[in-house]
């Protein structure tokens, strides 16, 4: 899943070279957890402790709770990795927890072994946590702690396998009926029809909540809810719009009103003809009638304003032989896949080793105008 909040999202490092990021709403689901446990539920359940251990165990389960929604998404992004998947990191934000993937799974089986890898190390936490609780019998805190953890694992394993997408159970069902029918795209709407329907009942159990009294509880679920349906509509979707692109060609979706730059050209000059007057993102810069190098907005900023008036574009650009270029003829659909995959926003489009053209959003968006018009 794309998201673009990411200036609310802190890095904390990684595990086997996957990137760990976590979203400011995070901590406040924390807090959340931590002061329902401290404020209601531990008190309920355990009578008669001082004040200050229903905060420092509800404060502790907490953060095992944490560690435990990380360790699922770690156990999808080890799987994904053993497949050669690229996991571009794993994110902890206010619904739990994401393992960004962004390529499509290439076959049932590496589907199945990946989503089941995540709920298969809560259902372990959850074993592990309940045998500690029975360890601790006749430590009334820690029991407090570990039976709790117990739960919620369990809860959020039986959660997890629920048959719809986005849940790993929807990723599971998909790669089972994917496997029987042979039929990604197929496998992909009934999984996605599905995570709907939960998304919808989820959406009602919140809004029956709210009407009994448990006002929380309930909008907590109607947003659970909410985000399953989007999910899965967002996925419909997507399966929409890559049909679109199904048979067609690079060639068709590329602009071939590109900007050329020479090599010799100074920032300021630029900035001044070029990017104010044209009103393009990303150019092609020349050198003795060669193509040498891909230029856009973003590579100005490498270089201190006071320098724009000596500084050259041949000394910000990115030289073509570091930049992904496409060619031609090469099928849409998979050029769209790399962009996504890699992270660009447009990619220089080659024929006989020449540019002649530029792949990026606005010609894609116009490129799908025309075939709607068409239709
Ligand atoms: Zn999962």
């Amino acid at each position: 899943m794309k998201t673009s909040f990411n200036k609310n999202q802190i890095r904390m490092g990684s595990i086997y070279g996957i990137p760990l990021t976590f979203d400011f709403s995070w901590f406040l689901v924390l807090f959340f957890i931590t002061w329902i446990l401290a404020g209601s539920y531990f008190p309920n359940e355990y009578k008669g402790w001082s004040k200050i251990y229903y905060w420092a165990v509800g404060a502790a389960t907490a953060f095992f709770f944490f560690l435990s929604v990380l360790l699922h998404e770690i156990g999808h992004s080890i799987a994904a990795k053993k497949y050669n998947y690229k996991v571009k990191k794993v994110k902890l934000f206010i619904f739990g927890g994401i393992s960004e993937i962004p390529e499509e799974p290439k076959n049932p089986k590496e589907e199945f072994v990946i989503s089941v890898a995540g709920p298969a190390v809560t259902f372990l936490l959850a074993l592990i946590f309940y045998g500690l609780a029975f360890l601790t019998k006749n430590n009334v805190h820690l029991y407090a702690l570990f039976h709790y953890l117990g739960l919620i694992n369990l809860l959020l394993g039986i959660f997890n396998i629920l048959p719809g997408f986005p849940l790993d159970g929807g990723r599971i069902l998909r790669a089972i009926i994917w496997h029987k029918k042979k039929d990604f795209d197929k496998a992909t709407q009934i999984t996605a029809g599905i995570g709907r329907v939960f998304g919808f009942i989820v959406i009602s159990i919140g809004f029956f909540e709210i009407m009994a009294g448990y006002f929380i509880d309930g909008v907590w679920l109607s947003f659970i809810g909410w985000f399953l349906e989007s999910a899965a509509f967002a996925q419909l979707q997507k399966e929409k719009i890559s049909k679109y692109f199904e048979g067609h060609t690079v060639e068709e979706a590329m602009s071939k009103s590109y900007g050329l730059v020479p090599a010799d050209t100074t920032i300021s000059e630029f900035i001044q003809n070029d990017i104010l007057i044209r009103h393009r993102r990303a150019f092609i810069v020349e050198d003795k009638g060669k193509n040498i190098g891909l230029l856009t907005i973003h590579d100005i900023k490498k270089i201190p304003q006071d320098k724009w008036e000596t500084a050259t574009v041949t000394d910000v650009m990115k030289p073509l032989n570091e930049v992904k270029i496409v060619d031609i003829n090469y099928p849409l659909e998979e050029a769209l896949k790399e962009m996504n995959l890699d992270g660009v926003n447009q990619m220089p489009v080659m024929e006989e080793n020449k540019i002649v053209g530029m792949l990026n959003r606005e010609s894609i968006l116009s490129f799908l105008s025309n075939i709607n018009e068409k239709k």
